[in-house]
């Protein structure tokens, strides 16, 4: 009889969780891709469509162009500036890109994960690099050019570089797009709509991971 019992008392059902309480929990999402291959536009559309996503303002040495805003595209420092940072241990990652230091500041990143934010970065392949290997929670997409082609094509249509720079960030990018390999997600930017959805939709995976749920 006492056995019995006991059996029944383990077959006994557990409350069931509170499903409606269990909130996503927050990630870093690395976006990176050789230069000309869209990532900046893929990442403002993944910020407009979904807004517990904060963008990560990095710094850079390079002089803002256009309508850029100190603090809002990125943080412009002087070289001397730039370096006294990377030496107080300011930055999650930074390198040098065609040029000019890029680097992510680390107080772009920790709270707002914490906060249950989205942090994504639109960052160069070395970057993306770095960041994998100190924050290997992060969650990160490739984003390559339908062919070597068709990138060239792009970046002689821009417009904005010399025959000179257009070559060099082509020779870089032969270096970056074999790294595809090490990344979570590939998106191949053929169609701008669908690349578009497809960022939306590995954004709106990763939100649902157990792993990652809090009460
Ligand atoms: P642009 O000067 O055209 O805005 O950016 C040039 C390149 O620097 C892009 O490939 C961009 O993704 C990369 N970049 C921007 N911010 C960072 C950063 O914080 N770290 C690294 N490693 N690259 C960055």
């Amino acid at each position: 009889m006492a056995a019995r019992k006991s059996a029944a008392k383990k077959r006994a059902p557990k409350a069931a969780p509170n499903f409606a309480r269990l909130k996503p929990g927050g990630f870093l999402l690395v976006v990176s891709g050789p230069s000309g291959v869209g990532k900046g536009t893929l990442v403002a559309s993944l910020m407009e469509q979904r807004e517990d996503c904060v963008f990560s303002v990095s710094a850079t040495t390079r002089a803002p162009r256009g309508k850029e805003k100190n603090g809002r595209e990125y943080w412009f420092l002087a070289e001397k500036d730039f370096r006294a940072k990377t030496k107080q241990g300011w930055f999650l990652e930074y390198a040098k890109v065609f040029g000019n230091l890029y680097g992510t500041p680390n107080h772009e990143v920790e709270g707002k994960i914490k906060k249950g934010k989205v942090v994504v970065l639109d960052i160069d392949v070395q970057g993306g690099a770095s960041v994998r290997r100190k924050r290997p929670d992060a969650v990160s997409v490739f984003i390559a050019p339908p062919s070597f082609a068709e990138l060239k094509r792009r970046l002689v249509g821009r417009r904005t570089d010399s025959a000179e720079a257009i070559a060099r960030r082509l020779a870089t990018s032969q270096i970056e797009l074999p790294q595809y390999v090490h990344y979570d997600y590939l998106i191949v930017n053929d169609d701008l709509e669908s690349a578009k959805s497809q960022l939306v939709a590995i954004h709106d995976v990763e939100r649902r991971r157990i792993g990652r749920l809090s009460k």
